[in-house]
């Protein structure tokens, strides 16, 4: 089984390779921002709880996105295997994540880290804001909040993976099929 946690900051390009990822090995997306933005739609509580956090570019309490990814996991626990794309954003969310596949016996193969300048995430997601409909994408103050909450909650999970010896590091740069070949090159040594 490969479960694959596809990691960088926002506008790394984690979306565009997941879904590469997932008609090549045949896995289950599991994107929070996605769950999120589905609920949003939708309505639900748990979609009105999230919008405040999201719109202003913070992070989701832990607690609300571990339940989440909970429910999902146990929804398609048949699948051949897992991208998480968004998730584990904290060291909590991490642990949880490996309490819960360990209690389905089943681990993380490893994680993939797009690698990404600053200037070039900002001009990524100024550019997809103008087709995404995202309000996070729309706003400079919004924007910068997102990378600042990234490199001071969420960049440590990558030294979590890095001590259980998990971290690929992939050039985020360049055209999308020669980063998606570094990452099924990676992938495939698992
Ligand atoms: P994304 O589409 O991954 O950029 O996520 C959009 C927004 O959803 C983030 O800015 C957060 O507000 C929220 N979100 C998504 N995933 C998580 C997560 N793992 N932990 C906390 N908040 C999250």
């Amino acid at each position: 089984m490969l479960n694959i946690v596809l990691f960088g900051p926002p506008g790394a390009g984690k979306g565009t390779q997941s879904e590469k990822l997932i008609s090549k090995y045949g896995l289950t997306h599991l994107s929070t921002g996605d769950l999120f933005r589905k609920h949003l739609g939708e309505g639900t509580d748990l979609g009105n709880l999230a919008k405040k956090y999201m719109n202003e570019g913070h992070l989701v309490p832990d607690e609300v996105v571990i339940g989440m990814v909970e429910d999902k996991i146990n929804s398609t626990i048949s699948s051949k295997g897992f991208i998480f794309d968004g998730f584990p954003r904290t060291t909590a969310q991490a642990e949880a994540l490996d309490t819960m596949l360990e209690k389905n016996g089943m681990k993380i193969s490893g994680m993939i880290a797009l690698d990404v300048p600053e200037l070039v995430l900002k001009e990524r997601i100024k550019e997809r804001g103008k087709t995404s409909g995202r309000v996070d994408d729309q706003d400079e103050e919004k924007i910068n909040t997102r990378i600042k909450v990234y490199l001071a909650e969420t960049f440590p999970v990558a030294e979590y993976y890095e001590k259980q010896g998990k971290l690929q590091k992939i050039n985020g740069v360049g055209e999308i099929e020669e980063i998606f070949s570094l990452i099924s090159n990676v992938v495939d040594s698992y």
